[in-house]
């Protein structure tokens, strides 16, 4: 076994805040070989210890489908992958729902995801439809487009808890949003009181260790609610196709690289799509889905699991699932 891998294993469960070097060495073992087990199972270890060895699930709730101009070349909503090519948004009464079946299957956490179509005033009013016909303090985040502080405000006041916001891998490249705008949302939901939900995202075969540490030191900046590694899966018809996706073995070492990496401040450890052998590696925030998904060419997604299909793959990788409104978000009644 390598005895620098061993070091730096050790410094992170010790507590030590790591450095890009150091992450990128986690980032860097071969899969399969004993130093990538060793990443997975002192992530699993360091996650469990800081979440009192729960896992959650949280709860995506996609609202519409469009040919979305901010053109992000891994989404299916890209108006250049011409895979949508009109604006088709999931009834209220639907989302509602959605919304009330994903609380009541135990989801800790549900998330309204929009692209750019939906508009901001539209969303407070489902956001707000949607808050009413919940009867727990489950958590409502949202997954919007860009934002200013004073729609931050307004999130916060019709009782959002947070956003999940990021720096995407090759923003500004694959993306027609700017690096510096999305630094700027992220800003203005952390000033406003949202906590900020985050996944280094989405990992393909392309990216190099530097790249996915350079992320997980901006969520460790940022303060960020939980952290993580999310693979693309990757869209058919796409410009990433000839790169394809990296295994969900790789993911493991990167979910249990990041859960060392980011620190005993960031205490989550996200993942997606819901796998078994990131679970194991200790991803413990994994996502049901509704409605619809940038990782879908169906209007609704034919790719999400549900509530209770997250729930067995936690079985199957012995964490027991939290119970009620999200560790990781305030709860609706704390507001
Ligand atoms: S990821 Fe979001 S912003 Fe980017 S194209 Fe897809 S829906 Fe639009």
């Amino acid at each position: 076994m390598d005895t620098e891998i061993i070091r730096i294993i050790n410094k992170a469960l010790d507590g030590g805040l790591l450095d890009k070097k150091e992450i990128m060495a986690l980032l860097s073992v071969e899969n399969l070989s004993p130093e990538a087990f060793a990443i997975q199972q002192a992530g699993r270890a360091f996650t469990s210890q800081l979440c009192g060895g729960e896992a959650e699930i949280h709860a995506h709730i996609g609202l519409d489908a469009a040919p979305c101009p901010n053109d992000c070349k891994f989404c299916s909503f890209a108006a250049s992958n011409k895979i949508f090519r009109t604006h088709e948004v999931i009834p209220l009464e639907q989302v509602i729902a959605e919304a009330q079946a994903m609380e009541a299957a135990g989801a800790n956490a549900l998330y309204l995801v929009t692209t750019v179509h939906y508009g901001e005033e539209k969303f407070l009013e489902t956001a707000q439809a949607v808050r009413a016909g919940l009867s727990t303090d489950v958590p409502l985040i949202a997954n919007v487009p860009d934002f200013d502080e004073d729609y931050a405000r307004e999130l916060v006041r019709i009782g959002i808890a947070g956003v999940y916001h990021v720096v995407r891998l090759g923003e500004g490249v694959f993306t027609r949003c700017k690096v510096e705008t999305r630094l700027k949302t992220m800003e203005a939901a952390k000033s406003a009181g949202l906590v900020l939900g985050n996944c280094i995202d989405p990992i393909g075969p392309e990216h190099t260790p530097e790249e996915l540490a350079d992320l997980i030191l901006l969520a460790r900046d940022f303060e960020v609610g939980f952290s993580g590694a999310m693979r693309r899966n990757t869209v058919p018809g796409t410009e990433f196709e000839r790169y394809g996706n990296i295994s969900y073995g790789r993911l493991a070492t990167y979910a249990g690289a990041t859960a060392l990496a980011t620190g005993p401040g960031i205490r989550g450890n996200c993942t997606h799509e819901p796998s078994q052998l990131c679970g194991q590696a200790g991803a413990n925030i994994m996502w049901a889905e509704r409605g619809t998904s940038p990782r879908d060419t169906a209007t609704e997604t034919t790719r999400g699991l549900s509530v209770d299909q997250v729930r067995e793959i936690y079985f199957d990788t012995d964490w027991p699932v939290h119970e009620g409104p999200s560790q990781f978000y305030p709860p609706y009644s704390a507001r």
